[in-house]
Parts: structure tokens; C-alpha cells; sequence
């Protein structure tokens, strides 16, 4: 049997960006999850047409609350919908928790990379927050890609100060003045300076567009990197 839907309500909205929202919700009976992992949610329409996508969950386990990152995308069915038009207090149904290998443990005690590509951020950002309240020894470093610094979710959670998270945010098209590196995409260059902090099995976490996924997958197993140690998850 598959995994029930259940209801949950939206309790708060918040923006991240000009296009991008948390949505905080509580889905009674939640059985809690591991950071990685994501929900499918369905919306259902008053003539009983019903969509559903999925979506990570940006918070660790916390009761009954579930937290999601949505980025509107441009003429899509059901992403401006729950950043603009759901209403607080209104209900979706959630499915989940979802995926049982693009996931972080606490007991996970080795350095990681994690490697972002816009609203990929969302899942590695709950592998922060929870490696964050585990006081989990291994160092985390985050490679985060975006087009400028408008498009940065999360500043508060990436924020420095915690000695073992190493963020670095590489701009696609503008950099904030003074930044030292130019505006574009990954390169070879910015892994080995990550991978160079890794053991040879440390995990490296990689999401975002389908696009971005494969190209980072590309670069890392060019450079030598063991594929058994990458997972990937993809947007679409
Ligand atoms: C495992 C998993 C986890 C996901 N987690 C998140 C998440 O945490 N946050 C989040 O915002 N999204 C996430 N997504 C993507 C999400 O499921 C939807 O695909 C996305 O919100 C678009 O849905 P839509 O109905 O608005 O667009 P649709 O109506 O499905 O598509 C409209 C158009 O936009 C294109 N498109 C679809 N998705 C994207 C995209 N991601 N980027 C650019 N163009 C796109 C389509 O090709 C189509 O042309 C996840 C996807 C998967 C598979």
C-alpha cells in the first residue's frame, strides 16, 4: 500500500525572494522525516481536477509542522499558486515523507559537500538546520549557485558564524560589487576547491535543475570523484 495523503494547513507564508516563499504548514499525525526528504503535494480544484508536484521539505523534523521552499516559475500550474494564491489557513493534501537516499543523517559524522542550484537550496538547507541542531562534528560546505544576490534564499540559515558550515555563494549573471570571482557558472576550479576539504568517501549532495545536476554530476566524476558517493536529486 502506498503512503496515505493526509491534509495540511498553511499557517504562514513567508517571502525568501521577490518570487520564491516559505510555507509553513501542520499536517496532523505527521510521522517527521529525514532532511532531504520531500512531500508531494495535491491541490484539487472545485470541479474536481487535481494537480500534484513535489517539494522539499527545508526543516528538519518539528512535530507536526512541515516546512516547504517554492519558487514560482514563470506560467506554471501549481508553483505561483502556492507562492501567491493559496490562503493562509486554507488546506492541500501532503504526501510523505518521500526518498530514501538523497538524505542526511545525524549519526553522519564526515565532512560533506553540499552543491545547490537555485531552489535546490531547499533540501541541503534542512541537512544545515539539521546538522546545525546535532552539534554533528563533520564540517559541511555549501556551494550555492544563483543568478544575483536578490535571488539568495535563506540568509538567515547560511548565515557565518557556525564554525563547522562553509558557505559559498557563486553568482551565475551578477555578483555583489568587490566579489572576487566573475559572474558564472560552476566551474572545475570551484569543486576541487571544495572536494580538496572531503575525504575520498565523504557524501556530496547535489540539487537543482535537471540541467545544473547533471553538469556538477559531470564535473565531479571528470575530476576523479567516486559516482558511489554523489546524490543527486533533480527539480525537473
Ligand atoms: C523531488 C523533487 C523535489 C522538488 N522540490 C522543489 C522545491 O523544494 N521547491 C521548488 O520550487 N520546486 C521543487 N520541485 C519542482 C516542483 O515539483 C515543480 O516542478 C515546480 O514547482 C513547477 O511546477 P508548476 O506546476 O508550477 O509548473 P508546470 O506547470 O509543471 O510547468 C510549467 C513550465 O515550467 C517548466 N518547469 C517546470 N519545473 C521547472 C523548474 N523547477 N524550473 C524551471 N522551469 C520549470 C516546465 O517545463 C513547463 O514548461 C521539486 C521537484 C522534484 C521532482
Amino acid at each position: 500500500m502506498g503512503i496515505a495523503w493526509r491534509r495540511a494547513r498553511l499557517l504562514e507564508r513567508r517571502s525568501q525572494t521577490a518570487t520564491a516563499r516559505t510555507l509553513v504548514l501542520t499536517a496532523p499525525d505527521w510521522p517527521g522525516h529525514l532532511p532531504g526528504q520531500h512531500v508531494d503535494v495535491r491541490l484539487t480544484a472545485d470541479d474536481g481536477y487535481q494537480a500534484v508536484r513535489s517539494y522539499s521539505l527545508a526543516a528538519p523534523a518539528d512535530g507536526d509542522r512541515i516546512e516547504l521552499g517554492v519558487q514560482a516559475v514563470d506560467g506554471g500550474e501549481v508553483s505561483p499558486y502556492l507562492t501567491d494564491g493559496l490562503p493562509v489557513g486554507a488546506e492541500v493534501e501532503v504526501r510523505g515523507p518521500l526518498g530514501n537516499w538523497f538524505v542526511w543523517r545525524a549519526e553522519q559524522t564526515e565532512p560533506a559537500l553540499l552543491v545547490a542550484g537555485g531552489s535546490g537550496v531547499v533540501p541541503l538547507t534542512a541537512m544545515v538546520r539539521a546538522h546545525r541542531a546535532a552539534r554533528s562534528r563533520g564540517p559541511l560546505h555549501l556551494l550555492y549557485s544563483v543568478r544575483s544576490p536578490e535571488d539568495v534564499w535563506y540568509r538567515d540559515h547560511l548565515a557565518d558564524g557556525d564554525p563547522l558550515l562553509d558557505v559559498r555563494i557563486m553568482y551565475t549573471r551578477q555578483a555583489p560589487p568587490g566579489s572576487v570571482r566573475p559572474p558564472g557558472r560552476i566551474t572545475t576550479a570551484d569543486l576541487d576547491e571544495a572536494t580538496a576539504r572531503l575525504k575520498p568517501a565523504s557524501p556530496v549532495y547535489v540539487c537543482g535543475p535537471t540541467g545544473f545536476v547533471e553538469a556538477v554530476d559531470n564535473l565531479l566524476i571528470d575530476r576523479g570523484r567516486d559516482p558511489v558517493t554523489i546524490r543527486t536529486e533533480r527539480f525537473g
